[in-house]
């Protein structure tokens, strides 16, 4: 089993975190003035990468949303980051 760092709580169980999607500064976001189809595929299709990839996920047991960097293949964990803002 698989243990991810939540930023809050520390090292957990894989089964205690829900995959949100992926993450990334190469993926651009669609035109202001995009069809039905290709607002679906931006939110529906996701290029799956093999290797060193950034996701976003959710610990369950706290609520919290992070931003999770990581090998798909050997599951060797990089770097596990808040998405909260500080406050204005
Ligand atoms: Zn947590």
């Amino acid at each position: 089993m698989q243990r991810f760092p939540c930023p809050f709580c520390g090292l957990r169980d894989e089964t205690e975190f829900h995959y949100g999607g992926e993450a990334g500064n190469d993926r651009p976001e669609p035109a202001a003035e995009v069809s039905d189809q290709g607002w679906a595929e931006y939110l529906h299709i996701e290029t799956n990468p093999k290797g060193r990839s950034r996701e976003i996920w959710v610990h369950m047991t706290c609520g919290e949303f992070f931003l999770l960097e990581r090998d798909t293949v050997t599951h060797e964990v990089f770097a596990s980051e808040s998405l909260r803002r500080a406050a204005p």
